[in-house]
């Protein structure tokens, strides 16, 4: 659905992300894991019914979680660590060059009726699984459209198109995808499973990569429950066990896995 439009962005994106890519060939396995506050600065992301901003419960998630890590000896990069703008960009640009083993995107979501709520985790897809996760890329995506990069790179659309088609984590990403939710399952509240959508921030990301949706900012009592620390902690935790769940369920993978 809508292919066309979106499908030019997300190459655009790429197109991006591969110029940058290689840039820093010294940077050894420097992180294990990779975490994307989404959102910051200028850019709020959703506001919730009570005032919340998306961009301070990401950070505050992702912190949380970057510590839950550290604590288990596995390495964290984050791609902010205060309330700064940074554009999609160069958040892949950050993953690429830290060769982590994982990537996962923090995000709160909103939606028109009053009464949705639950975690929901999605894997990047040219095409969305249904209208609603079309709906949750769009507005994710909207940042992308305000920083004006977008129409750069069409020239190339045919060989990244191709890349993104046959990308080579799409497997990995699914099941890091799966893992990461049923771990939010294991949380007070609803899962609403795992989806595919089109997001820019998960485009061009050279390892199996995840957008987690912690709850929803336009529900009056998850938005309540989002803003407590021990419901922050607790999400943290959950993802954490994942993300190290998911990296032993990938360990025995051979290096050559990313080439060509
Ligand atoms: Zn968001």
């Amino acid at each position: 659905m809508r292919r066309g439009p979106w499908a030019l962005l997300l190459v655009a994106a790429a197109a991006a992300v591969a110029a940058a890519a290689g840039a820093d060939e010294s940077a050894e396995a420097a992180a294990a894991v990779v975490v994307d506050a989404g959102h910051g600065g200028a850019d709020f992301g959703a506001r919730g019914v009570d005032g919340t901003l998306e961009k301070d419960l990401t950070l505050a998630v992702a912190r949380k979680l970057a510590a839950e890590l550290s604590a288990r000896n596995v390495r964290v990069v984050l791609t902010r660590d205060g309330d700064e703008f940074v554009p999609l960009a160069t958040r892949t640009e950050i993953a690429n060059k830290a060769r982590a083993r994982m990537y996962v995107s923090i995000h709160a979501n909103s939606a028109p009726e009053p009464e949705v709520f639950g975690t929901e985790t999605y894997f990047l897809s040219v095409d969305a699984s249904d209208a609603e996760a079309m709906r949750v890329a769009l507005t994710e995506n909207d940042v992308y459209q305000q920083e004006g990069t977008a129409s750069d790179s069409r020239d190339v659309v045919g060989t990244i198109l191709g890349d993104l088609i046959r990308t080579e984590h799409l497997r990995e990403s699914s099941d890091l995808a799966a893992t990461l939710q049923r771990g939010l399952a294991k949380l007070p509240g609803e899962s609403r499973g795992v989806k595919q959508a089109p997001f820019v921030v998960l485009t061009g990301v050279n390892m199996p990569a995840a957008l987690v949706e912690i709850g929803f900012v336009t529900n009056a009592a998850e938005v309540k429950r989002l803003g407590r620390r021990d419901v922050q902690t607790a999400l943290a935790k959950a993802l954490a066990a994942a993300l190290i769940e998911a990296m032993g369920q990938t360990r025995e993978m051979p290096a050559s896995r990313d080439e060509p």
